[in-house]
C-alpha cells in the first residue's frame, strides 16, 4: 500500500469552481485499485466542515498562521479528509478564493501557504497515527509544498506537483515571505523568485520530485513561449521530470444511464431517447423546439475559453436553423454579448449566467454539440462529458482538447474513428469553418449517429491515466504498487 496525501483547495463534492476539483475528487476511488490509499487534506470552508460526519480532531494550536487551528480527520461523500479548520482563514463563505467584492481575498498568500505547511508538517511527521510517503500538490495553492519539503528541515517524504492551468501561478509580493514560514534558503536559491515577485507556482515547479499536467499536449505547449507563460525555460530544464497524464472522469458520477439531472436515462443503444433531454433542456432555457442542431456552452467566460470568438457566428447559427445554449460565468463583457445574442433571438438562443451542476449535466444529456474553442486548454473536461452523453464535441486542437477527440475528417470518418470535430488554429474564422462542418455533418443522421455511439463507447474513464499515477507514485517510492485488477 502506498499512502498519498493530496493536498487541493478544492474537491468535488463538496467545493468546486473548475475541473481541479472534478480531478481531485476522483482521483482516490481511482488510484485505489492499485494499492494506492489517497487522503485529501483541504482547507476548512464552512461547506467542507458542514459536510464531515464524527471528525477526530487530530491535532490543534492556539496560534497558526494568526489564530487557532485544529486539524480533523474525517469522511465526506465517500472521502477520507484531512480538513485544516482554521476559521480566521477559511470560515469565509462563498468562492474560495473571492471575496464578496469580486477581488481575491488579500491574505490568499497565508491561506495556501498554512494549507501546504500543514502537508508538509504530516509528511514529517506531526501526528502519530498519519504518516504519508507522497505529498502530492495540485496547482499554485500547494505550490509550496515541495519548497517546504526542499527547503525546510528533510522529511524523506517524496513530491508531485500537478499543474491543472500554469495560468494561475499565484504571484505575491516579497512583503508576504516572512508570514510563509518557508527556509530562507528558498528565497536565496531562487526557488521562489519570480521576475521579482514570488511565486508559489514556481516555487512548486522548481522543487517538486516531479511535476505532472494534465494531458500529454500541454505537457509539450508549456514549454513554449507561447503557452508556458514566463514558465517555458523553467520547465524546459525540468523535462525530464514532466509528464503528462490524461484526466479522466468520475464515470459513475457522469453516467447518462444513472443520471438524476436528466429526464430520461440513455445508452448507447437508446440515443433516440435523447430526444427527450433536448425536449426539457429547450423548455429550461426557454427554447423553441427546431430541427437543426442545438449547439451548447458550459464554461468559465474568460479569455482562455475563446467563447469571444463565438459571439460573432451566433447570428449564422441561427440563420442556418441552428440553436445555442449557453452556461456559464465570468467576463461581464463576455456575459453581457450573450444575454445581447439570447434578446436578439428569443427562443433560439437561451443564455443562463451562473452554476449549475445538474443543469450543466442536462445540457451534455440534451445538446447535440458541446463547443469548446479554447486558446489553451491543459486538459478540459466538458468535450469528455460530452463524448460520454452522446453530445458532438466541437473543439480547439490545443492541449487535451487535441488528445481526446478525433476530427471527422474523411479519413477518420472512412476508418470509423472519428469523434468530434476538431479545428486550428484558434481564431473566428477557423471557428466559423468548424461550425459550418457541423452543421453538415448533422445533415447526415447515420454518421452522426455513428460519431455518437464511438463516443459514448470512447474510454474516458481514470483506468488508464490511474496507472500512470500510481506508476509515478511507485517509482518515486522505490516500491511496486498492486497491478492493476483488470489486468
Ligand atoms: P476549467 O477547469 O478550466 O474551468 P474544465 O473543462 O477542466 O475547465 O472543467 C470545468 C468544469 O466546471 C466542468 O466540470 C464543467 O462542467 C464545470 N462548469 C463550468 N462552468 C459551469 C457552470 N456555469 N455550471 C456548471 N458547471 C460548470
Amino acid at each position: 500500500m502506498i499512502e498519498v496525501l493530496s493536498i487541493a483547495s478544492e474537491i468535488v463534492p463538496l467545493v468546486k469552481t473548475g475541473g481541479l476539483a472534478d480531478v481531485v475528487g476522483a482521483l482516490p476511488a481511482a488510484l485505489a485499485p492499485f494499492g494506492v490509499r489517497v487522503t485529501t487534506l483541504v482547507p476548512g470552508y464552512p461547506a467542507v466542515i458542514a459536510a464531515l460526519a464524527d471528525p477526530e480532531v487530530l491535532w490543534s494550536h492556539a496560534d497558526y498562521f494568526g489564530g487557532p487551528a485544529r486539524l480533523l480527520k474525517g469522511r465526506a461523500a465517500a472521502l477520507d479528509l484531512l480538513v485544516l479548520d482554521a476559521g480566521h482563514l477559511y470560515g469565509r463563505p462563498g468562492n474560495p478564493y473571492i471575496g464578496p467584492d469580486g477581488r481575491d481575498w488579500p491574505d490568499n498568500a497565508r491561506r495556501f501557504a498554512a494549507l501546504s505547511f500543514m502537508a508538509y508538517e504530516l509528511g514529517a511527521g506531526l501526528v502519530p497515527t498519519y504518516r504519508p510517503e507522497i505529498l502530492h500538490a495540485h496547482d499554485w495553492q500547494t505550490g509550496l509544498v515541495p519548497a517546504y519539503a526542499r527547503f525546510n528541515a528533510p522529511t524523506g517524504v517524496k513530491t508531485v506537483l500537478t499543474v491543472h492551468n500554469i495560468a494561475f501561478q499565484g504571484v505575491f509580493g516579497w512583503d508576504v515571505f516572512n508570514a510563509l514560514r518557508l527556509d530562507y534558503r528558498a528565497a536565496g536559491e531562487g526557488a521562489l523568485e519570480y521576475w521579482g515577485n514570488l511565486s508559489f507556482l514556481k516555487a512548486g515547479l522548481q522543487t517538486a520530485d516531479a511535476v505532472t499536467t494534465v494531458s500529454p499536449t500541454y505537457a509539450h505547449e508549456i514549454r513554449t513561449a507561447e503557452y508556458g507563460m514566463g514558465l517555458e525555460g523553467l520547465l524546459r530544464a525540468r523535462a525530464d521530470s514532466l509528464f503528462g497524464i490524461l484526466n479522466g472522469i468520475d464515470t459513475r458520477v457522469w453516467d447518462p444511464g444513472h443520471d438524476p439531472a436528466l429526464a430520461v436515462p440513455y445508452g448507447v443503444h437508446a440515443l433516440g431517447d435523447r430526444a427527450q433531454n433536448r425536449a426539457a433542456l429547450e423548455e429550461r432555457f426557454g427554447l423553441e423546439p427546431g430541427e437543426g442542431p442545438l449547439f451548447s456552452v458550459v464554461s468559465r467566460l474568460t479569455w482562455q475559453k475563446g467563447l469571444d470568438l463565438l459571439v460573432p457566428h451566433i447570428d449564422m447559427i441561427v440563420e442556418n436553423g441552428g440553436r445555442l445554449v449557453v452556461l456559464g460565468s465570468g467576463d461581464a463583457a463576455l456575459e453581457q454579448a450573450f444575454r445581447a445574442a439570447a434578446a436578439r433571438h428569443p427562443g433560439k438562443v437561451g443564455v443562463m449566467i451562473g452554476y449549475d451542476e445538474p443543469l450543466s449535466h442536462l445540457v451534455q444529456g440534451g445538446a447535440d454539440v458541446m463547443l469548446v474553442p479554447s486558446r489553451f486548454e491543459p486538459c478540459g473536461l466538458t468535450q469528455l462529458y460530452a463524448l460520454r452523453y452522446g453530445s458532438i464535441p466541437l473543439v480547439a486542437r490545443v492541449g487535451g482538447l487535441a488528445d481526446t477527440v478525433i476530427d471527422a475528417n474523411a479519413a477518420a470518418l472512412d476508418a470509423g474513428a472519428a469523434t468530434g470535430i476538431v479545428f486550428s488554429p484558434v481564431t473566428e474564422e477557423a471557428l466559423g469553418e468548424a461550425l459550418r462542418r457541423g452543421f453538415a455533418l448533422y445533415q447526415q443522421p447515420k454518421v452522426w449517429r455513428k460519431m455518437q455511439r464511438r463516443g459514448l463507447k470512447s474510454d474516458v474513464s481514470w483506468d488508464k491515466s490511474a496507472r500512470h499515477y500510481a506508476d509515478l507514485y511507485a517509482t518515486l517510492t522505490g516500491r511496486e504498487h498492486h497491478a492493476d485488477p483488470n489486468d
